[in-house]
């Protein structure tokens, strides 16, 4: 307990340093606690000092952490690859979907979206290097991507997914993450009303922070490391 309040006051300092150094206000963003590879325990802990937003990419692990952590009131998000058959189990147990690439994935989701969940909350990945092993759309498929999100009854896009090239050259990163907010900015200019722009991660939540995202997704420097 005392290790995990320790290590959620240190990420805590660092994002209110980023915003700070951003001229950002840090309720600006918010902290998705990812739990992937990661025992229930530790999000009941992290659930008690205060956090309730968590991050799975594993439909199955998933579901075994939401049914033993059901007394709670958590907020689960889905990060992970969307296979076509996990679509129903993926509208009916998450209140978002932060990794959506395909018409078809956004089509299926609204359909088994239960009524009275109301709408799925949606990010749209976005590939933004363009690297041919990675997830996400290409960027120049996003604003149709969000057209037909935006058609659908069940589904509220609330903006755009990201997960850049690895690299330790911080300029490249920022190229990458500024990439991602003048997608962001089109999408708004077309007229959707997005507030979501999920960047950053325990290695360069800083670089993202700096340029525009309003939630970083931390996994190791929060939880932990991960089991193998
Ligand atoms: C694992 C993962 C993270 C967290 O990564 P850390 O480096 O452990 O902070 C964030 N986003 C996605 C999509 C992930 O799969």
């Amino acid at each position: 307990m005392n290790d995990s309040l320790e290590r959620l006051k240190k990420l805590q300092q660092r994002i209110q340093t980023a915003c700070f150094a951003a001229g950002r206000q840090p309720q600006e963003v918010s902290l998705l606690a990812v739990s992937k590879r990661q025992p229930p325990e530790k999000i009941r802990v992290f659930n008690e000092l205060g956090l309730s937003a968590f991050g799975e990419n594993q439909l199955q692990e998933a579901l075994e952490k939401q049914s033993g952590l059901s007394d709670l009131d958590l907020q689960w998000h889905f990060i992970g690859t969307v296979q076509s058959n996990k679509t129903r189990a993926l509208a009916e147990n998450f209140d978002w979907v932060q990794s959506v690439d395909r018409q078809k994935t956004l089509v299926r989701l609204s359909a088994q979206r239960p009524q009275h969940l109301g709408p799925l909350n949606v990010c749209l990945q976005v590939n933004i290097d363009r690297e041919p092993q990675k997830a996400g759309a290409s960027p120049e498929d996003i604003l149709k991507l969000a057209e037909t999100a935006a058609k659908l009854d069940n589904i509220s896009l609330r903006g755009l997914m990201a997960l850049p090239r690895m690299t330790d050259i911080e300029a490249e990163q920022h190229i990458s993450f500024r990439n991602v907010k003048i997608l962001f900015e089109d999408l708004k200019s077309a007229g959707h009303d997005v507030d979501t722009l999920s960047m950053g991660m325990s290695a360069d939540l800083e670089v993202a922070i700096s340029e525009g995202s309003t939630m970083v997704r931390i996994g190791t420097d929060l939880l932990g490391k991960r089991k193998i």
